[in-house]
């Protein structure tokens, strides 16, 4: 009787016990939902001023500035400025391990200017740079889930430390390699990508391509065209010939490979011998160790070229990425709580509207996502986001977050014609309220951190992670400033000036 009590008991126990773990990580969960909730508006105050911003990379000043006040107002240590950016925005809350950092960008594109809800093509501002892929939304929903996540961890006295890192100028691929050579990952158990989609997502595997950026310059000896051809060293005949030399190479690399360019100097007039000549390669593959290959051929093109026209030439590393590693550990914790928060309840006329949208500009008419997508892997895309490297270095989760709608590309000004949209807004709370969760998972789960890295370890070192960044490069803080100054005056007219403040 004795021992089948004790059984009973440890049984009772055994049913009891996961119980209240489990309740006690939804009371967590509970509080973070409640007090996004009551911070939507906040939130997407913060977003839809990002919008407006426009803002291109490393020229994220005003963005930069609205995040490192709001943050700071919401009791989040924000340093400003570092690994030589003045717009890399790095905030935290909390101390110690573990550490888990939400990892995004805010930037927008050239030409993207659009205004917010019309069907048809028109910039608020012509010509000036938008929101076309809806970065702007990463900026209310990391604030936001890392807020509910402080006021969870100060509730239940749980230890860690929770950070933001908005990378500056994702879209040229500008800055991760940087806050990883500067250190800013040594600490950190876990990363999470956030970026915006058109369902609530999370995934695992190899996500995208690597990619390297370099500008090469060649350089001549100007001569009269038609005078004294004979003592000029023609740097563009060098382009053309760096050119002509890697399309001879396409035929004998792998079927994986992209490479494209651009001329980015050509000469100046045609009875003048251009002593420069300037091309922009990128050159891509699944791995980075592939794209390297490919890439340490194009720099013997180069020489090639530079020899058969008498010029010499100089290489100047302008990006690079890592494919991301997406951790499956973290993917099966992740979409626990996407399978929790769900979809958003689209009204009629929401889902109206994407029809609408849809069948005017000839995309699949399906409306809104109305079921999240389970977990999978997914096909690796061919193109490229900096903040790959990252994920060599820490194990890394994914979030994709329902605020765009389904058909319509980034990187087009339709893209930028719903980022502040009530579609966006409910997408952004239901992004923040998995985000939130799923820190809080990861920050109270030690097991989760211990699994994730054990697989971080095997998975990572199939293909050992190497900088691209040359040991004496620093970031192209110059990049884009002239393009971003045309316009900022034209655009500052339309910022909404709030000052989104967390309660
Ligand atoms: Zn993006």
């Amino acid at each position: 009787m004795q021992n089948k009590t004790w059984i009973n008991l440890i049984a009772t126990l055994a049913l009891i016990l996961p119980l209240a773990g489990a309740a006690m990580a939804d009371e967590r969960k509970d509080l973070a939902f409640e007090v996004i909730d009551r911070n939507a508006g906040q939130m997407t105050d913060i977003s839809d001023s990002i919008y407006y911003f426009g803002e291109l990379g490393m020229q994220e000043f005003e963005g930069s500035k609205l995040l490192k006040e709001t943050l700071e107002a919401a009791g989040f240590r924000v340093e400003l400025g570092g690994a030589g950016m003045p717009t890399n925005v790095w905030a935290e809350f909390g101390s110690g391990r573990p550490k888990i950092a939400i990892v995004t960008e805010i930037d927008a594109l050239p030409g993207g200017s659009q205004t917010p809800g019309e069907f048809a093509h028109k910039p608020l501002v012509t010509d000036a740079p938008g929101h076309m892929e809806g970065h702007n939304t990463h900026a209310g929903v990391a604030s936001m889930a890392a807020f509910a996540v402080k006021q969870v961890m100060q509730r239940h006295n749980i230890p860690g430390t929770v950070a933001i890192s908005f990378g500056p100028a994702e879209e040229q691929l500008g800055s991760r390699p940087y806050l990883v050579r500067a250190g800013y990952f040594k600490d950190v158990d876990a990363v999470i990508y956030l970026h915006i989609g058109d369902t609530l997502a999370t995934r695992f595997g190899i996500g995208n391509y690597a990619a390297i950026s370099s500008v090469f310059t060649f350089h001549g000896k100007t001569a009269h065209g038609a005078v004294n051809p004979w003592d000029g060293k023609d740097a563009v005949d060098a382009v053309e010939l760096m050119d002509i030399g890697f399309d001879k190479l396409r035929e004998h690399l792998r079927p994986t490979y992209r490479a494209h360019r651009t001329i980015t100097f050509g000469g100046i007039q045609p009875n003048i011998i251009p002593d420069r000549g300037q091309i922009w390669w990128f050159v891509r593959d699944a791995s980075m160790p592939a794209a390297k290959e490919t890439y340490d051929k194009l720099l013997k093109i180069a020489e090639g070229a530079a020899l058969m026209t008498g010029t010499t030439f100089d290489v100047k590393y302008s990006a690079s990425a890592w494919p991301q590693l997406v951790n499956k550990t973290f993917a099966e914790a992740i979409q626990k709580n996407v399978d929790l928060v769900g979809m958003p309840k689209w009204t009629e006329t929401e889902q109206e509207r994407a029809h609408e949208f849809q069948k005017m500009h000839a995309l699949p008419v399906v409306g809104l996502q109305k079921a999240v997508t389970p977990l999978g892997g997914r096909p690796q895309a061919t193109s490229s986001n900096d903040n790959g490297d990252v994920s060599w270095v820490v194990p890394a989760g994914s979030l994709n977050f329902p605020s765009a709608i389904p058909g319509v590309g980034a990187h087009e000004w339709k893209a930028a014609v719903f980022p502040t949209s009530s579609i966006s807004h409910k997408g952004q709370v239901a992004g923040a309220k998995a985000l939130a969760a799923s820190i809080i998972d990861l920050m109270t789960t030690p097991e989760l951190i211990q699994k994730a890295r054990a697989e971080f370890e095997v998975e990572s070192k199939k293909t050992p992670y190497f900088s691209l960044v040359p040991p004496d490069a620093k970031p192209d803080v110059e990049l884009n400033r002239v393009e971003m100054e045309k316009y900022r005056a034209d655009m500052r007219k339309f910022y909404l000036n709030k000052t989104p403040r967390f309660n």
